[in-house]
């Protein structure tokens, strides 16, 4: 028998299952069996699948203009960029683009050109190379794309792709003394992190400890560019993951939640960092067109019109409550609908095959935990639902080395 996957590069291993249909929270295979989506394909589908007033949205748009590139204006973008900096506290701009690691590509080549310009004085059209460093965390997760990789602070997700760009380095969370040598140096031009570590395990980083980084970047002239491509619209029961400490950032990235699964990203930055750039210093042929931006539209409006912050807030607790007294489960981690429930003992990746077979979709985000990031329109009764299968899955799958 010939496999169709092998005419897809093998970037993927994709579980066996192929989901043809989506509504809210659940999923439908193509033999019509139901399935409760607890990753939301990985975080983006905040608002459920097929909404219907991002998909009215979407079939409006889609007779209407799909794109004419950004050497012409269109409607959609400067409405959609008042709406994010607005929610962002206002005062800044904002580069569309396609993806979490193009936002974070736009967040790296901003502060170069801003440290540039710094270096060299206002006015100056010319980039310093002085100031090119970036200080990311370990564990972090910033994408896939070379610049976006060395940020990333996973050793074994560069290895084999070296060299990468120099000027990037790593240190752990909430070692102030690594942040404050780093930037000592004088070569830093920026500081990128998640307020909340997602791909690398579901990561907490302490409010308070965002704090000190602030005081840290202020205190050498260092941007604090913060990646809130899976934090950011309402996933950790605030708007922003940087809220719940309150601290202010310079540059923020976002995309996954952006376009409920339409591919849409962004960078925001305060404008006095944004003006850094000049025409012809940044681009892209789709970002910003009209079809992505109408996603973008409707699924703002629908975030602030159903308050999905509180909602996630809530329905978070309600989660987190349920599983913790789950035999099997050591501790959850995370914040709001962005949850890791550490396994005790239990491979995750039996963990998830297990519950894919009674219905339920996670994700094994490490060897030994489990992330849960479900719509933030998830009702109470599916969360019962879905830690009752997770509750049966952690009864048929044994823990390695006896009963725990
Ligand atoms: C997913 C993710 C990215 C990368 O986004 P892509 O759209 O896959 O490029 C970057 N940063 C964070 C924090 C993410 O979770």
């Amino acid at each position: 028998m010939t496999d169709a996957w092998a005419s897809l590069m093998p970037t993927y291993a994709p579980a066996p299952v192929t989901f043809v249909r989506g509504k809210g929270s659940r999923l439908f295979d193509a033999d019509g069996r139901a399935y409760l989506d607890f990753i939301g394909g990985l975080a983006v589908t905040s608002l459920g699948h097929a909404h219907p007033v991002v998909a009215e949205a979407l079939a409006t748009q889609a007779r209407t203009l799909l794109h004419v590139s950004n050497l012409f204006r269109n409607e959609l973008a400067p409405e959609v960029a008042t709406t994010i900096d607005r929610l962002l506290g206002g005062g800044g701009r904002v580069f569309f683009c396609n993806s979490g690691a193009e936002a974070n590509e736009c967040a790296i080549k901003l502060a170069r050109r801003w440290a540039g310009r710094r270096s060299a004085g206002p006015g100056s059209g010319t980039a310093g190379p002085g100031r090119h460093g970036v200080v990311s965390l370990e564990q972090s997760f910033h994408g896939r794309t070379l610049a976006a990789m060395a940020a990333t602070g996973q050793p074994a997700k560069q290895a084999p792709f070296q060299p990468l760009p120099p000027g990037f380095r790593s240190i752990a969370i909430g070692d102030s003394a690594a942040l404050a040598e780093a930037l000592s140096t004088g070569g830093v031009g920026a500081v990128l992190l998640e307020p909340l570590q997602g791909e690398g395990g579901v990561n907490e980083v302490p409010d308070e400890w965002l704090v000190e980084v602030r005081a840290l970047c202020d205190a050498s002239d260092v941007l604090l560019v913060l990646d809130e491509v899976q934090t950011g619209l309402g996933r950790t029961g605030r708007w922003f993951g940087f809220e719940h400490s309150g601290i202010r950032p310079d540059v923020v990235t976002l995309a996954k939640a952006l376009g409920n699964g339409v591919p849409v990203g962004a960078c925001w930055a305060r404008a006095e960092v944004a003006d850094a750039f000049v025409p012809g210093d940044h681009g892209t042929t789709f970002g910003g067109q009209p079809l992505a931006l109408a996603a973008a539209r409707a699924v703002l409006e629908v975030m602030e019109a159903e308050d999905v912050s509180s909602r996630a807030a809530k329905a978070g607790d309600h989660l987190r409550s349920a599983l913790l007294p789950l035999p099997g489960v050591a501790s959850v981690r995370g914040r709001g609908l962005l949850l890791a429930a550490e396994l005790a003992g239990r491979p995750s990746a039996d963990v998830t095959a297990a519950a894919l077979g009674r219905g339920l979709v996670v994700q094994a985000v490490t060897p030994t935990a489990v992330r849960l990031a479900p719509s933030l329109l998830v009702a109470e009764a599916e969360i019962d639902e879905a830690v009752a299968i997770l509750a049966a899955v952690l009864g048929d799958v044994p823990p390695v080395g006896g009963p725990a």
